[in-house]
């Protein structure tokens, strides 16, 4: 009986500790310690032996039992803590910061040109727009531009194979559909497209953005143009801007003038950029000429009016001190993310 109980217990500890799942242990205690078990039919046995037996035989059997029981425990916490073993190659950190999404965002030239409607729509001015396929009159006659003028040669313009039409070289023939169609009071301004035959470098492109203005009035003079630049400029540019209004020549205006703002990168000390004089120029502007009215339709004995043109990206440029024009138009995510989402 002795022997029977070591060995019992030597292959009991055995399987227990061989077991290799939760369920093939939990099968196992039912085996040895269930109503029918192996061990219960033993300790039951117990009552039938002698006195001598029971002492010895029964003291055995008892610690057999809480050995197993002991074994069963131990082995369970063992498959139960190693359940999750697999997971160890697969460990994933939850504080990790996530990955940062690229969310679209708009065009830095998109969001400029908004700016500018909105600026000019605070000064009571409605935005026009134009086709960017013009025909010669628009582009050229209707503003007083000679034929002889440089601006028509082929050099600068993109004519269409079917002259008189061309890829709009500036904004300015929105000023003449408008006037053609609206009576004054008119105060405008036309964003767009412009197309010129130029070679791509740092400061020129085939394509480009303008901004049209015109205001039309039978009181309309340049103290108007010079107040409204000043505001819209401050506000678009640097509210500490000055600005400089130089006589210059352009046909469709009399007098024409070339405004010079304060040169953004020394603040009007003078540097590189600004050939050591403090200012930038900026625009193109004056008073409407007389002929250009008339072409329009409106009578220049009775209506005045005021209108500048200026280039988008050259605004931009000075604004944000970049000096390659290319960098609007080549979608590099290391240019754009640098402008605010918003
Ligand atoms: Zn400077």
């Amino acid at each position: 009986m002795k022997n029977h109980l070591e060995q019992l217990r030597t292959q009991t500890l055995e399987t227990i500790a061989k077991a290799k799942t939760v369920q093939e242990l939990e099968a196992l205690e039912a085996q040895l310690l269930g109503k029918k078990g192996e061990l219960t039919t033993l300790l039951k046995g117990i009552k039938d032996l002698t006195v001598e037996e029971k002492q010895v035989v029964g003291k055995m059997t008892n610690e057999l039992k809480k050995d197993v029981e002991a074994a069963l425990l131990c082995r369970s916490e063992e498959l139960r803590s190693s359940q999750y073993d697999h997971l160890k190659d697969q460990f994933f950190d939850t504080s990790l910061p996530g990955t940062r999404p690229h969310p679209g965002r708009l065009h830095p030239l998109t969001k400029f040109i908004r700016e500018i409607e909105d600026t000019f729509m605070a000064l009571n001015f409605t935005v026009a727009e134009g086709p960017e396929i013009e025909d010669d009159y628009h582009n050229f006659s209707a503003l007083n531009i000679p034929e002889d003028h440089p601006a028509r040669d082929m050099q600068d313009t993109l004519w269409a194979k079917h002259i008189p039409y061309l890829l709009r070289t500036h904004t300015s023939p929105v000023q003449i559909r408008y006037m053609e169609s609206h009576e004054p009071p008119i105060r405008i301004i036309c964003p767009g497209r412009v197309f010129r035959k130029d070679d791509v470098d740092a400061t020129h492109s085939p394509m480009f953005h303008q901004f049209e203005g015109l205001m039309v009035d039978k009181t309309t003079n340049l103290t108007h143009l010079k107040g409204i630049l000043t505001i819209a400029l401050r506000r678009l540019i640097h509210p500490d801007l000055e600005l400089r209004f130089r006589s210059s020549f352009f046909p469709f205006v009399e007098p024409g003038l070339e405004v010079d703002v304060t040169c953004v990168l020394c603040a009007g000390k003078g540097c590189s950029v600004c050939k050591q004089s403090g200012w930038l120029e900026m625009l193109g502007c004056g008073m409407v000429h007389p002929n250009v009215l008339k072409s329009a339709g409106l009578d220049p004995n009775v209506y005045q009016g005021f209108a500048f043109g200026a280039g988008i990206e050259r605004l931009l440029m000075i604004k944000h001190k970049i000096n390659d024009i290319r960098l609007f138009y080549e979608n590099d995510p290391r240019f754009l993310e640098q402008f605010p989402l918003v």
